[in-house]
């Protein structure tokens, strides 16, 4: 299991709504608790010229700077200062994906509704976006699948991909704008393994936001209404699936808002599990 991580991605010292500042330490130690073989990787931090890519300018530049409100609503430099890690960690595994086929973690979030010129939804730059147009622009990517099953739309991610001209190089499908919910979703589960043969079989890599808030109980669910079970479900068709279809795998965290945080971290362990059933 190769986590592209780096301390300088978690900012502990600052209190936000959102968990996702501080989660991924806690989720890699979780991980590690749970006895597999894992393997620290480098990042990169992403460039301003990277960032870029997929945003305005001056909105990437007073982000930076602190004149600018980021996805948490505040205007910490030392949040923006982490943003360069949290974007280099996902950039850094799905580069390294592409180049080895082989699947990776980047444990972060915070990307999918993060706008060309603005910040909503804990979220500041469009990391999933800014990771395909680079592998696109490195190694002349063709096709690059986003399995977004967060609980809310990636509209950020559609925007950016639209703003930038970067429609066809990825074929999205996001779990926020499918009417899924208790009445349906074990009829959805059972239609997964051919929705993702369906859309991506003709992708080089995919990109897989296993977000956890679409679990019944997490404050902000939106679609899906998974229980425990449904999640540990999902991840191990996910991982079943693409290893048939020998589709190597770049997977983020993205929401999950249960309190204590330890509940969300549960979740999370239901991936790494569900990635060493399907791959050992
Ligand atoms: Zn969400």
């Amino acid at each position: 299991m190769k986590v592209f991580y780096n301390k300088q991605q978690v900012v502990e010292s600052i209190v936000v709504d959102s968990p996702s500042a501080r989660k991924p330490k806690l989720v890699l130690q979780s991980w590690k608790k749970l006895g597999y073989p894992m393997e620290i990787m480098k990042v990169r931090p992403l460039t301003v010229d990277e960032l870029c890519l997929a945003h305005d300018p001056a909105y990437v530049r007073g982000i930076l700077r602190g004149n600018i409100k980021n996805g948490f609503d505040n205007k910490s430099k030392e949040i923006a200062k982490s943003l360069l890690w949290t974007t280099g960690s996902f950039a850094s595994a799905a580069a390294h994906a592409y180049q080895h086929r082989e699947s990776t973690f980047s444990p972060t979030s915070g990307f999918h509704h993060a706008h060309y010129d603005q910040a909503a939804g804990f979220c500041t730059f469009s990391g999933l976006t800014i990771a395909a147009i680079l592998i696109k622009k490195r190694f002349g990517a063709k096709k690059i699948g986003i399995l977004d099953l967060d609980s809310h739309s990636g509209d950020g991610t559609d925007q950016t991909l639209y703003k930038t001209g970067h429609e066809d190089l990825v074929e999205h499908y996001s779990l926020g704008y499918d009417d899924v919910d208790i009445y349906n979703n074990e009829q959805w589960l059972t239609n997964l393994p051919d929705l993702i043969r369906e859309r991506f079989s003709d992708c080089e890599v995919l990109f897989y936001q296993a977000g956890v808030d679409c679990h019944i109980d997490d404050p902000e669910v939106d679609k899906g209404h998974f229980t425990t079970e449904q999640i540990a479900e999902r991840e191990r068709i996910v991982y079943t699936t693409c290893r048939e279809l020998e589709l190597p795998v770049v997977t983020n965290l993205a929401g999950g808002y249960q309190k204590p945080i330890e509940k969300v971290i549960r979740l999370h362990d239901l991936t790494a599990i569900a990635f060493y059933e399907a791959n050992q």
